[in-house]
């Protein structure tokens, strides 16, 4: 995600902050200012939201360190004005693991809001449960600090929940059903369900008359919607195996050629990305953007082989094009060689990936229809 900084690594985890969040800090720091009170008990709201997103980013971790017991690794944790997003690599396909990678997160939170809890009940602080949503800006001493907190722990708890995608919650519906109807109707019914809910947030926020429910509802909906389609994507794929969309038209260009030459095949053919050549080898990749980029700094003159991108990995027809798609985006590859017996027999990229998911789709509708 661009605009976001890197504030930290814990187990091999990248945590970054995205910068409209320091604007908030900045900006509650000048309101707490403002109103003139002693400096720590002043910045009492700062520490009330730092410790909010400490807890949000635990429940992240929550769910990564799940994920990976089942050995998906998470590339980054982002935290948001909004909330944190933490980038698994992906979601455990056996529903029970889904669970309980979906649970983790939550049951963080819980485990926090207990543990201050019990804390209150040691110390013997008063405690209201009600209001459950307090004005940060009116807490300005510990004991609010520490009842404050344990109350927004018991929101995110709740909030996560809600059963619709993508909160936590809709993957939790999803998986429940999973284990009774199969992943991709699963989807499709926690996905309708979601919607469902979403409408009635809308509805509920609209009567109130409350813009938070409205936003939360729109928000859910979108999320559910999104879901359903990267479902079916994924359904549509994995059906599918490398063989099935593969070209076995395509131009290789040898690492001696230069960016002129490059640019005179691009001009020539449909083709946007391009294996790279050297002794009968393949040394790497070119993309149009590559080649253009390579234009700009270099001029026409220089080899491609100073512009090429040297990462690639081999697929054999036989393998499934979803686990061949999901390979690519993580390596973030637009082009694969496809090799058979040490042969190089074709190429795969994404736009054909997309263009195989298009038409099974249609065939799809039309056999409903
Ligand atoms: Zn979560």
């Amino acid at each position: 995600m661009a605009w976001s900084l890197k504030i930290f690594r814990f187990a091999g985890i990248n945590v970054y902050l995205h910068w409209t969040f320091l604007l908030i800090l900045i900006w509650i720091v000048l309101a707490s200012l403002n109103s003139g009170e002693p400096a720590v008990e002043a910045l009492m709201p700062v520490w009330v939201i730092l410790s909010l997103f400490g807890c949000v980013l635990l429940h992240e971790f929550g769910h990564a360190l799940q994920a990976r017991r089942y050995g998906i690794t998470t590339e980054r944790i982002t935290l948001l004005p909004i909330g944190g997003v933490a980038s698994l690599e992906k979601m455990p396909e056996k529903p029970g693991q889904e669970l309980l990678v979906a649970l983790a997160g939550p049951a963080v939170n819980l485990g926090i809001a207990a543990a201050i809890g019990l804390l209150i009940l040691a110390t013997g602080m008063p405690f209201h449960l009600f209001p459950l949503f307090e004005d940060i800006g009116q807490i300005n001493d510990w004991q609010g600090f520490s009842s404050g907190l344990l109350k927004m722990n018991l929101i995110l708890f709740l909030f996560n929940l809600i059963p619709a995608f993508p909160m936590d919650g809709g993957r939790v519906l999803r998986a429940l059903l999973a284990i009774r109807f199969g992943r991709a109707d699963a989807t499709s019914i926690a996905a309708r369900i979601g919607q469902f809910l979403a409408m009635g947030f809308v509805l509920a926020g609209l009567f109130a008359p409350n813009f938070l429910l409205i936003f939360i509802g729109l928000f859910i909906y979108l999320g559910a919607g999104g879901e359903a389609n990267y479902e079916a994507q994924r359904s549509v794929l994995s059906r599918l195996t490398v063989s099935d969309v593969l070209m076995h038209q395509f131009t290789l260009l040898h690492a001696w050629e230069t960016i002129g030459q490059a640019t005179a095949t691009l001009l020539d053919g449909q083709e946007r990305e391009f294996l790279v050549t050297e002794d009968n080898q393949i040394i790497g990749t070119l993309s149009r953007d590559d080649i253009i980029k390579g234009l700009q700094q270099y001029g026409k003159e220089e080899r491609i082989k100073r512009i090429l991108n040297p990462e690639w990995i081999r697929l054999s027809p036989g393998m499934s094009l979803n686990d061949a798609f999901e390979e690519m985006s993580r390596r973030k590859l637009s082009i694969c060689p496809v090799f058979e017996n040490g042969e190089l027999i074709g190429v795969l990229n994404q736009e054909n990936i997309m263009e195989a998911v298009m038409i099974e789709s249609a065939k799809g509708k039309g056999q409903r229809a």
